[in-house]
């Protein structure tokens, strides 16, 4: 019998810049800098994204929306995280839990994690309890400590499921 679940892990990074908007767990937050990429470079996403990448054994975020893609220009990660589970459930699995560390030295996360989760247990199909959303700093070392840049961490654990909603199918 094989074992019915699947870790899965997820890491990415991302510069920031003056001028662009800040977009991380799919919603906006009021910053001077915002990360800066293809898509709308929303990090926190993109980690998860990769994290149920791997649990499913589906390859990477790069190789499903490759950044030389010109209609993924600007496009919302959440839409990228949609059709990322749309393959994990048509492959036969359904998600746990997802835990994720944002790497940050601003801003201040905590006021916008119960909203962050609301967006992705939405795009997910899940509930809120499924999805984890911490925030550290690096006390001020190397470059999320510098501001340049934002990293996320991310797991995934899935289950094995005969069960496919009619919205997957
Ligand atoms: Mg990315």
């Amino acid at each position: 019998m094989t074992f019915p679940y699947r870790i899965g892990l997820g890491y990415d990074v991302h510069r920031l810049v003056p001028g662009r908007p800040l977009v991380l767990g799919g919603i906006s937050i009021p910053s001077p800098v915002g990360l800066d990429g293809h898509s709308d470079a929303d990090v926190l996403v993109h980690a998860l994204g990769d994290a149920l990448l791997g649990a499913a054994n589906l390859g990477d975020l790069g190789s499903h929306f490759p950044d030389s893609d010109p209609q993924y220009k600007g496009l919302s990660s959440l839409r990228l995280l949609e059709n990322i589970y749309a393959l994990v459930r048509k492959k036969g699995f359904a998600l746990g839990n997802l835990d994720v560390t944002v790497v940050a030295q601003a801003p201040k996360l905590a006021p916008y994690r119960t909203h962050m989760q609301a967006v992705l247990a939405s795009a997910l199909h899940a509930s809120q309890d499924q999805i984890s959303i911490k925030a550290t700093t690096t006390e001020g070392l190397g470059f999320a400590g510098r501001r340049e840049g934002i990293a996320a961490y991310a797991v995934a654990l899935l289950f094995k499921t005969d069960e496919f909603p009619e919205s997957f199918q």
